[in-house]
């Protein structure tokens, strides 16, 4: 397939890749000009905008920071709207909010093209082992047409509903990660103040009914888990920024939907002290800092 793709970062590069080893013909834009190369290396042809981008392909993805930056790649004077075909799809991973997404979609509907949101789970190395989870929100009909590219990516690819609803299920997902994270630090620093072993207590909640993905795979206390950011300096996984942004988007769209967030909330001002005290770029979970004597903000 004639493939464009737009925002090659942390995740954007690795799904682009899985894409030309699987045999696509790949368009790629980026305003990083390394990344573009990176790719160009791989066999990518790159792309003057991403009007240009979108003129010959059958399929546009893009993968960026926030709803801004893909409102300006798609409305743009140089942008994907002034360039694509008719009827081509476009399939827009980045986590965005569901309002923007539903504003998109009816866009292309108007520029004869169809939006779908895939927004995807499963970090950094998910997009490099194409093993992510796609979560899908449009129709039955565009989702049959993605599903066999996004396979390509990811391992399982989930139709969620209607336009937006991929997006409801990114955010909600995230929600409960940034609490469970928050409150896997808590515990972990308390056992710890209290003078258990930390991989005692981590190897008790992994085997007992407080054990969750942030306490098995992530947990935020280090040496307790050899592959989590925690045992390598909270370097190189999911950003405090990112997650404060997704946790943004979920008490947002609370708001519209008049529903009560306490503990996303709460979760939230957490994340905002690490960011404000220069941690942002930091893994998430190192959230347990703001626990720890003498580390509170
Ligand atoms: P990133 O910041 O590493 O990459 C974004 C890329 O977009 C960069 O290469 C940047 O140059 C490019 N870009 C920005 N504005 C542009 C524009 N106007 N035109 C062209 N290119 C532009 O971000 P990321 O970590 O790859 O995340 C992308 C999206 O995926 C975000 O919405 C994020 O929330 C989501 N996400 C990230 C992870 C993760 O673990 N990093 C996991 C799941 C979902």
């Amino acid at each position: 397939m004639k493939i464009g793709f737009i925002g090659l970062g942390n995740m954007g590069a690795p799904m682009a890749l899985n894409l030309l080893k699987a045999g696509h013909e790949l368009k790629v834009f980026d305003l990083n000009g390394r990344a573009v190369q990176l790719l160009v290396d791989a066999g990518a042809k790159g792309a003057a905008s991403p009007r240009a981008l979108a003129s010959d392909v059958e399929l546009v993805i893009t993968m960026l920071p926030a709803a801004a930056h893909v409102r300006g790649v798609l409305t743009g004077s140089e942008g994907v709207f002034s360039g694509i075909g008719d009827g081509v799809t476009i399939v827009d991973s980045s986590t965005i909010d569901p309002a923007s997404v539903r504003e998109f979609a009816a866009l292309a509907t108007e520029h004869k093209c169809v939006l779908v949101d895939a927004p995807v789970s499963g970090g950094t190395g998910g997009a490099s082992a194409g093993t992510l989870t796609f979560m899908v929100g449009g129709s039955e009909e565009a989702y049959a047409r993605v599903k066999p590219v996004l396979s390509t990516m990811g391992r399982n690819i989930v139709h969620c509903g209607d336009t937006g609803t991929g997006q409801v299920a990114k955010i909600c997902n995230n929600l409960v990660l940034g609490i469970t994270m928050a409150g896997v630090a808590e515990a972990m620093a308390l056992g710890d103040a209290l003078g258990i072993d930390a991989k005692v207590l981590g190897g008790i909640m992994n085997t007992s009914t407080g054990r969750s993905w942030s306490s098995d795979t992530y947990n935020p206390f280090p040496g307790v888990i050899d592959t989590a950011p925690s045992s390598r300096g909270y370097t190189g996984g999911f950003g405090t920024d990112l997650m404060l942004k997704d946790l943004g988007l979920a008490t947002e769209a609370a708001k519209s939907a008049k529903q009560p967030v306490f503990m996303g909330a709460l979760a939230q001002q957490l994340y905002q002290a690490m960011s404000s005290r220069g941690d942002g770029k930091l893994d998430f979970s190192a959230v347990i800092r703001l626990y720890q004597q003498g580390e509170i903000a």
